[in-house]
């Protein structure tokens, strides 16, 4: 098997010398343990964090070892009933071609709907687009008549957000993203009103210009000028949830706090950060609302796809500089 290893913990940004390829030769299948070939491997922007020896919601990647994530893939031999040879399966065993684990690890998927790939599990379907909904509809709870903004808007989180955003009846969908090519793809194809590109002016300035009357909503994947820009936007009562801040995960000093702070309390707003995996209550309602949104064609979808296993390291670093739009998936 093919399997990526963390040689080395990043300082500041990630370089493919963090990384090594390594073969890995499994026994035969235990009783109670399957073999997996995976078809799609995901890299996520946690994945950073995992990359730290510091304390988080989950445990550090180990130096020496395979590291671990979501991937897609499928039963190639078995040793349990549940999970026979042909089964889609849905696990935590990425970065490598082949998972060979015990059962317990693996999630059975029905097959994805006609006409989309696998990967769908890890994307619109899956953690990311789980992650939109719970940030949007239950963290910020959006109702409609918000006017929305979300930066990090054309990633994968991000493209998901806009378009829920307006299904559920939001007059105003504001994005920011890091490309002239990005910003059209947002009002082209993910139905939000205006966007703008963060890299070409202060993001105070251009939040103000695209949001007139204010904004109701935040949904925060970037943090820092944006979270800033986000608090004196806000009207009244305004909330956010704060789902991550890429800004500050490749920085090597401690970021400067936003200088608006005060609006917090003088306009009542409410920040709440969120851990998506921690809200499975939610999980049924999703796959419910997201399958249905999908079959009818009123969620679209991107993913930047790089080939083999081998260049998981150059998707990683890749996704972090922004060179995704949607999921980043790797095709083993
Ligand atoms: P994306 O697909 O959005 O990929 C990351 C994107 O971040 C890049 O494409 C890049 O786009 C953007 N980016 C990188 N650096 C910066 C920067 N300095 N300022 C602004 N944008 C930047 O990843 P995901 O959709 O998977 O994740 C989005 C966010 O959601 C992340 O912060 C992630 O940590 C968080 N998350 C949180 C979860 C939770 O449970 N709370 C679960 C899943 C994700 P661009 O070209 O626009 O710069």
């Amino acid at each position: 098997s093919t399997q990526i290893q963390l040689v080395q913990r990043p300082h500041g940004w990630p370089e493919p010398s963090d990384f090594r390829t390594a073969e890995v030769t499994y026994g035969d299948v235990q009783p109670g343990h399957v073999r997996v070939r995976n078809e799609f491997i995901s890299v996520d922007p946690y994945m950073r964090g995992r990359m730290m020896d510091t304390r988080s919601y989950v445990p550090p990647f180990q130096i020496g070892e395979t590291m671990t994530g979501g991937a897609v893939g499928r039963v190639v031999e078995s040793a349990v009933d549940d999970l026979p040879v042909g089964t889609l399966v849905l696990h935590q065993f990425g970065w490598r071609d082949i998972a060979q684990e015990s059962a317990d690890g693996f999630r059975a998927v029905p097959e994805p709907p006609a006409g989309h790939p696998s990967s769908v599990y890890l994307g619109v379907l899956g953690l990311t687009g789980f992650t939109a909904y719970v940030g949007l509809l239950d963290i910020a709870q959006f109702t409609e008549n918000d006017v929305v903004f979300v930066s990090g808007a054309a990633g994968a989180v991000g493209t998901i957000v806009g378009q829920i955003a307006k299904l559920k009846g939001s007059p105003r969908v504001i994005g920011s993203a890091g490309s002239k090519e990005k910003v059209e793809v947002l009002t082209a194809k993910y139905s939000y009103d205006v966007a703008f590109d963060y890299k070409t002016a202060p993001v105070r300035r251009q939040l103000a210009q695209a949001a007139p009357d204010g904004i109701d909503v935040y949904f925060d994947n970037v943090g820092g000028d944006h979270l800033e820009a986000a608090l004196d936007a806000f009207n009244d009562g305004g909330r956010a949830a704060l789902c991550g801040a890429i800004s500050q995960y490749n920085s090597t000093s401690r970021p400067e706090g936003p200088d608006n702070m005060a609006n917090i309390i003088t306009r009542g707003l409410t920040l709440r950060g969120f851990i998506v995996a921690k809200h499975s209550d939610l999980m049924s309602a999703f796959n419910r609302e997201m399958s249905q949104w999908l079959a009818d064609g009123e969620v679209d979808y991107d993913e930047t796809v790089v080939d083999g296993i081998g260049n998981s390291a150059d998707a990683f670093i890749g996704m972090m500089r922004g060179q995704n739009t949607g999921k980043m998936v790797v095709k083993v």
